[in-house]
């Protein structure tokens, strides 16, 4: 069966569904959407319950499931890497954190050579465009106030958060109205992809709005197998639906099937480096080296404490609590589920020779992990400690990260080496950090779990 389309976009995630909006907003083209997850149910408790988060990570109904092979630098663990798989992408499975980059980062990129159109001046309208930054004077210049994507802030009533940025000005470290506006250096509430107790995903504010246009079809458990190509021209695609093979024809193709799936399709269907593509028998259609290489993200680590206090949220988590919470979310929106918890963090630079912070700081008044595991602790907090400048995987170690059966997709994504970070000394930050956690003066702190940290300072100096 064949298809024809003006364009056909690959992956309905944070950037596919602002794709699909923008390109059918004036009614001439005609675009088709294709997604290898299923539908963002408006029933699915799990995507749209933001407290929930925890949960879609690691399930094959959500994620992708990515792990690393074997770390030779973390005693042979197993990294997992999720990446969404449902409608929305990561934004329907993500921690709802809104966080643009420091304006720095866009001024490096646009020192670049040909990248001048990537520096702040040029990319502040567009975050602009796309906010209604619900927490920010109407007035103020540096935030939108009427874009798709609806932002709470905070609202981090929790005595937690005032005892966590007490501790951060009492150690040194200024608070900041806003970690997207003027200055994003200090602490204070974050903006939250949460509106009305839900979840704002890419979907909820770009495509779900849209999805009656006639020019726009989505198709999900759509899953695409390959680009094809007349000489070395897309001109359509390959996919797999219902058991069924389709293929459409397109004036434009657009990959945004994400970091790791999009460099993947691009080398199972012949573009990439070519002697690597005809190691495991690919044909090159484009020699591009480059492709399926220098994949960069940021590491997260986070500390738990146990909290003598009785202040935190940690008793939410008790499973006999749990209907109760579900009610009051379910009939209005409110409550311990309708947010995410992350409602305030802050940004700090590890050491005088780095120009613009290079470490955030997450904080959450109770103790749990990515997949939902709680602490042994009546009541507890963490503190997630991550960088912000991105980690650059070094390219003489790396291995690509394709497999040739694409049903088992890829293992290996990051083999981490020596991870390259400009300006920033590991054992100076370990000072700086124990400092601040320490300054958590109103609560008793109680060590209760560092983890891995070993592990941790092993890989972060190499
Ligand atoms: C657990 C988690 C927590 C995060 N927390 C935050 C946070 O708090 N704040 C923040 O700003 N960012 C966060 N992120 C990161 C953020 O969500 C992502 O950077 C962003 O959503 C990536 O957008 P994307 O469009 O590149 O890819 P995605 O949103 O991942 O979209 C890619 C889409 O393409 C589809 N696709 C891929 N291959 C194919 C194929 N062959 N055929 C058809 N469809 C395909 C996928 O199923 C997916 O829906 C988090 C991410 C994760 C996974």
């Amino acid at each position: 069966m064949s298809e024809t389309f003006d364009y056909v976009i690959v992956g309905a995630g944070s950037a596919g569904s602002i794709l699909a909006n923008r390109l059918t907003e004036d009614g001439t083209k005609s675009v088709l959407v294709l997604e290898a997850g299923r539908s963002d149910y408006p029933w699915d408790l799990l995507i749209q319950m933001p407290a929930a988060l925890p949960f879609p990570a690691g399930k094959s109904l959500y994620d992708w499931r990515y792990e690393t092979d074997p770390e030779p630098y973390m005693d042979g663990r197993r990294v997992k890497h999720a990446r969404g798989k449902v409608l929305g992408g990561s934004s329907s499975i993500n921690g709802m954190i809104y966080q643009r980059g420091n304006p720095m980062d866009y001024e490096r990129w646009g020192g670049d050579d040909g990248m001048e159109n990537w520096n702040f001046a040029h990319c502040l309208p567009y975050f602009k465009r796309l906010e209604n930054t619900l927490g920010a004077e109407s007035s103020d210049e540096y935030r939108g106030h009427d874009g798709p994507f609806t932002l709470e802030r905070g609202p981090a009533k929790n005595p937690l958060f005032k005892a966590f940025f007490d501790s951060a000005v009492e150690a040194g470290y200024s608070r900041t109205p806003d970690v997207n506006g003027y200055r994003q250096e200090g602490f204070g509430p974050f903006d939250k992809h949460v509106h009305n107790g839900r979840r704002m995903s890419a979907s909820r504010a770009y495509l779900r709005p849209v999805m009656n246009r006639k020019n726009l079809t989505v198709k999900t458990r759509a899953f695409v197998s390959s680009i094809n190509f007349d000489g070395k021209k897309a001109t359509g695609l390959t996919y797999t639906r219902n058991g069924r093979t389709h293929h459409v024809t397109a004036g434009e193709v657009i990959l945004s099937g994400g970091a790791i799936n999009t460099p993947q399709l691009l080398q199972l269907s012949g573009v990439g480096e070519a002697e690597h593509l005809r190691s495991l028998g690919i044909e090159p259609v484009v020699n591009l080296p480059g492709v399926g290489e220098n994949l960069q993200d940021h590491l997260e680590a986070y500390i738990q404490y146990a909290c003598p206090q009785p202040v935190s949220e940690q008793p939410n988590l008790n499973k006999l609590k749990m209907p109760w919470i579900g009610l009051q979310w379910i009939f209005g929106r409110k409550g311990p589920a309708a947010t995410n918890h992350f409602e305030g963090g802050g940004f700090v630079r590890s050491n005088e020779n780095v120009d613009y912070p290079n470490l955030m700081f997450h904080f959450l008044p109770l103790a749990v992990r990515y997949d939902g595991q709680k602490a042994e602790a009546k009541h507890g907090f963490q503190v997630h400690v991550g960088l912000c400048t991105l980690m650059r995987v070094d390219p003489s170690k790396f291995v690509p990260l394709i497999q040739k059966n694409i049903r088992v997709w890829c293992t290996t994504i990051f083999q981490l080496n020596k991870i390259v970070v400009s300006g920033w000394k590991p054992y100076e930050l370990h000072g700086r950090l124990c400092h601040s956690l320490l300054w958590l003066h109103i609560i008793q702190v109680k060590f209760l779990l560092v983890l891995k940290f070993k592990q941790m300072m092993k890989y972060w100096i190499g």
